[in-house]
C-alpha cells in the first residue's frame, strides 16, 4: 500500500498591511509542519492569492494556477495505478468562529454523523491524544475537499486554533501522520474482507 499525501492551504496568503484578520494566520506554518511529518510521497500547495482577491476554496476558483495545480496532482497520481489519496486541506481559526477547540475537522461527505468515517476515526485519535478535537459537517461550498470527494480521495479539512503554539502544532501534527497509517490498516482490511 502506497499512499499519497496532498496537503492545502488556500488562505494562506495574508496581507501583513492590513489591520484587520485577512488570512488562515496559521494555515502556512501548520502546513508546512504537517507536511514534515508525512513519511510517504507528497506535495505541499500554498495558496498564493489573497483571500480578498479570490477565494481559492470556492468553485469560482477552479481556473486559477493553485486550483489548477490540485487537480492535475490528484488525476496524474490516479493515472499511476490504484493507491490510496489523502487530500489534507489546512486551515486556522480565531475564538471568535469555533471556540476554544485546538482542532476541528470539518466532514463534506454524505454521511458526516456515523461513526465509521474516517473524520471520525481522525477525531477519536486527536481526542485520545489530549488535543481537544470536535468535527463539525462542512458547508458544501468547501470546494477543495468537495473536489476530494467528488474523486473519492480521503479529504477531510483540518482548522487549527491561531492560538495554538508551534510546539503544539508539532504535537497535533504527529498525531494526524500517525492516523494515515490507521487508515491505511483500515483499508487493507476492508480489502482482506473482500477477498472472503
Ligand atoms: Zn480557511
Amino acid at each position: 500500500m502506497n499512499p499519497y499525501v496532498i496537503i492545502t492551504a488556500p488562505h494562506a496568503q495574508c496581507n501583513n498591511n492590513n489591520p484587520i484578520r485577512n488570512c488562515d494566520i496559521l494555515a502556512k506554518n501548520a502546513a508546512n509542519i504537517l507536511y514534515s511529518y508525512i513519511k510517504c510521497q507528497k506535495c505541499l500547495l500554498i495558496g498564493n492569492r489573497y483571500r480578498s482577491d479570490i477565494d481559492l476554496n470556492r468553485p469560482v476558483s477552479r481556473q486559477t494556477d493553485f486550483r489548477l495545480k490540485l487537480t492535475s496532482t490528484i488525476t496524474n497520481i490516479m493515472k499511476d495505478n490504484y493507491r490510496p489519496i489523502f487530500l489534507l486541506d489546512v486551515h486556522s481559526f480565531p475564538t471568535e468562529i469555533y471556540g476554544n477547540y485546538e482542532v476541528i475537522i470539518l466532514d463534506n461527505t454524505k454521511y458526516p454523523d456515523s461513526n465509521n468515517t474516517y473524520t471520525y476515526r481522525l477525531c477519536s485519535i486527536l481526542h485520545e491524544a489530549g488535543i481537544i478535537c470536535t468535527k463539525y459537517q462542512g458547508i458544501p461550498q468547501n470546494d477543495i475537499v468537495a473536489e476530494g470527494n467528488y474523486y473519492h480521495l480521503l479529504a477531510p479539512l483540518i482548522e487549527f486554533h491561531e492560538t495554538l503554539t508551534i510546539p503544539r502544532v508539532h504535537y497535533i501534527c504527529t498525531i494526524i501522520s500517525q492516523w494515515i497509517n490507521t487508515e491505511l490498516n483500515h483499508h487493507l482490511s476492508r480489502l482482506n474482507d473482500l477477498n472472503y
